[in-house]
């Protein structure tokens, strides 16, 4: 048998850390994206870098077996073989979530950021069907009317990562202010002026670059990840 998938993203989770994750339907991928989307562009504007994950999505009969077979051993609570809603044949519209943090390790949510994706997975068309086993992180998606139609374009703006805030006020004072590297996600990295007591942070072409490292200004030797852009505002003119 067949079936197709498609991708919500690479899980971060646990002998999952790394391996893309797979629903049964894109609509099913793009109303959980959207929820993904929501949820860190409202950690950005805190200033976390927290960002929701998909841990697991569709299940291979493989990895049904062995979960099964090793499950006192692993400590783990799983479906029969080939019962769960994560099935890669039968249903394949479940999903485990999670957060992964800046640093890159996870944790679970917290019982206020699980009531406010409880709600938003049901606006977008999901149900929190974990609420029947104790599992406040597995839902079931396009098992409800839409309130909220998904992003249509949700894997673009997963990838642009969330809006940074803009203002057109100055960096700040030059003695707080230093030169960071970002991940830009295309294999190489933006210069960025950066101050921490203002958080606030200037993009650099490389003349703008050229000219704070001939005026002294720090620069951190590694590359940073994208996240650490969450809270800082984005200057655009000047700086300085
Ligand atoms: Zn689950």
């Amino acid at each position: 048998m067949t079936t197709s998938s498609f991708s919500v993203g690479r899980s971060s989770y646990g002998d999952l850390r790394g391996v893309e994750q797979f629903v049964a339907t894109e609509r099913m991928a793009l109303q959980i994206l959207s929820v993904k989307i929501d949820f860190d562009q409202m950690k950005a504007d805190q200033g976390s870098g927290d960002r929701l994950s998909i841990n697991e999505g569709k299940r291979s009969r493989a990895r049904q077996d062995y979960l099964w077979a090793n499950r006192v051993a692993l400590g783990v609570v799983v479906a029969p073989p080939y019962t769960s809603r994560h099935d890669e044949i039968r249903n394949g519209n479940a999903i485990d979530v999670g957060v992964t943090m800046a640093d890159g390790r996870n944790r679970a949510l917290t019982a206020a950021e699980f009531d406010w994706l409880h709600t938003q997975v049901e606006r977008r068309g999901g149900t929190w069907t974990g609420r029947n086993f104790g599992e406040p992180w597995h839902h079931e998606m396009a098992t409800r009317a839409e309130v909220v139609p998904p992003y249509p374009n949700a894997r673009a703006i997963v990838a642009a990562g969330p809006t940074i805030k803009s203002t057109t006020t100055p960096v700040g004072d030059i003695v707080n202010t230093f030169i960071i590297k970002v991940d830009n996600g295309k294999g190489a990295w933006d210069a960025f002026l950066a101050n921490p007591e203002t958080m606030r942070i200037l993009p650099l072409g490389s003349t703008a670059l050229a000219f704070w490292k001939a005026r002294g200004v720090p620069e951190q030797p590694d590359m940073q990840a994208r996240q650490v852009l969450a809270g800082f505002e984005l200057v655009k003119g000047k700086g300085a």
